[in-house]
């Protein structure tokens, strides 16, 4: 088998496919795995977390925090919410803005896999490839079943999140060999490890403010067997580094001094962990309850005691001994250095005709939606300007 196309991408997941949609001229879509976007049909819970209604640059990690602008303003939440509508995807908001499908994410997958389609892409997976060469303005990809050449050639192969769902570094072994710098990529959205402190508390979960000394999320967290996990502390995972403490916050917006002075003057007889129970989980607070002290009578307790014990408890200072790593991780921090890509076409500034499009590229998005709208919003601008190509 071979071929001469206008463009190649490589990668048949959200970003590659949705380029697809978009470039026009005879496009071909290679993906080494035998399903084209797997990480759309598990994402969100089965249910696919497609976009925020609430996106800015603010939402995003890069070391140049003004790259992803131009995109995403260009290719917007409300584009995508059109193409969802208009392919009859029922969807509702969950909370602080995430949207996701009433139904199943497959839905997306199909509607991406339509739009490619209708545009003429032609779909090739399980096939990986061998080789990449560009000589004389084309690009030449040797795969398994056959040589193809193009004009354009689009990275769309994503992260090394979960290597068992196709994750490679492919993306990086092609930035490196065409001379673009690599920000150094690392496991993102992920749960922090504690080894087995938290294991009697596996399953315990509740709203907390987990910060460091950059930043802080107020969601829920959930205690595991190996570590902590939910919104939060998979947000903050984005921000830690290995070897830093983060501060947990367990009643956030709440005084608990205060608390405990009026429950003192109301009923001093209780102990304070029956106190702390009714507005934290009884099992954390029986877990914290020998290093606090909390079987101890309010009464007995001075307004300085029962300070430091709201202080203990508002902020919990935790080193994590690591992080879940690439096997769970929702994302890559890091990636493709954008200094070499244009932010108006993600086109490589080293190779006209190269373009580095979604999670490959070092911008990353938090939790809630952000990740799939950029890589519609990467691949929107990269697909649009190889269409728009003399
Ligand atoms: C469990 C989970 C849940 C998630 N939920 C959400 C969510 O609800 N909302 C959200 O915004 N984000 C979510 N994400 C993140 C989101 O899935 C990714 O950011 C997004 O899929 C990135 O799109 P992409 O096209 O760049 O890469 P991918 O979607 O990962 O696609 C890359 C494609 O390239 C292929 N590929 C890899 N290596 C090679 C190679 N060597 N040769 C050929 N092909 C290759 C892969 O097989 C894959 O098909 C989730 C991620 C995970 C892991």
């Amino acid at each position: 088998m071979s071929g001469v196309y206008h463009t190649i991408i490589i990668g048949a997941g959200a970003a590659g496919l949705f380029c697809a949609a978009h470039t026009g001229g005879r496009t071909l879509v290679l993906d080494h795995i035998a399903k084209p976007a797997e990480k759309v049909r598990i994402s969100g819970g089965g249910r696919c977390n497609f976009t925020n209604l609430d996106v800015t640059a603010a939402n995003f990690l890069s070391e140049n925090p003004h790259f992803a602008k131009s995109a995403l303003a260009r290719y917007t939440q409300w584009d995508f919410i059109d193409l969802i509508a208009r392919h009859g995807i029922a969807w509702h908001e969950k909370t602080l803005g995430q949207l996701f499908c009433d139904g199943k994410s497959t839905q997306v997958v199909e509607m991406l896999l339509t739009e490619a389609r209708a545009a003429g892409a032609e779909l090739c997976l399980a096939t990986p490839v061998r080789d990449l060469a560009h000589a004389d303005g084309r690009f030449r990809v040797t795969t398994e079943s056959g040589t193809f050449t193009a004009r354009n050639l689009v990275i769309a192969t994503g992260g090394k999140s979960i290597p068992k769902m196709g994750a490679t570094g492919f993306a990086y072994d092609v930035a490196r060999q065409f001379g673009h710098a690599l920000v150094e990529p690392r496991p993102a959205l992920v749960p922090l490890t504690f080894g087995d402190r938290f294991a009697p508390l596996s399953g315990v979960s509740l709203p907390a403010r987990v910060s460091n000394a950059r930043t802080g999320f107020n969601e829920q967290i959930l205690f595991t067997h190996r570590g902590l996990s939910g919104p939060a502390v998979l947000q903050l995972s984005s921000y830690w580094r290995e070897g830093e403490a983060i501060t947990l916050d367990l009643a956030p917006g709440r005084d608990l001094f205060d608390l405990l002075r009026s429950e003192r003057q109301r009923a001093g007889r209780r102990a304070l962990a029956s106190v702390l129970a009714a507005a934290l989980p009884a099992r954390l607070v029986d877990h914290l309850a020998p290093a606090l002290g909390l079987a101890a009578r309010l009464a007995d307790q001075p307004d300085a005691r029962l300070a430091e014990i709201a202080a203990a408890l508002h902020g919990w200072q935790l080193t994590p001994t690591g992080s879940e790593g690439w096997r769970t991780a929702e994302v890559t921090l890091g990636g493709i250095d954008t200094a070499g890509l244009s932010s108006q076409t993600m086109e490589s500034r080293h190779l006209p005709g190269l373009y580095f499009i979604g999670e490959a590229v070092d911008v990353t998005g938090w939790l809630g939606g952000y990740n799939f709208q950029w890589a519609w919003s990467s691949a929107h601008a990269a697909g649009t300007s190889i269409a728009g190509q003399p």
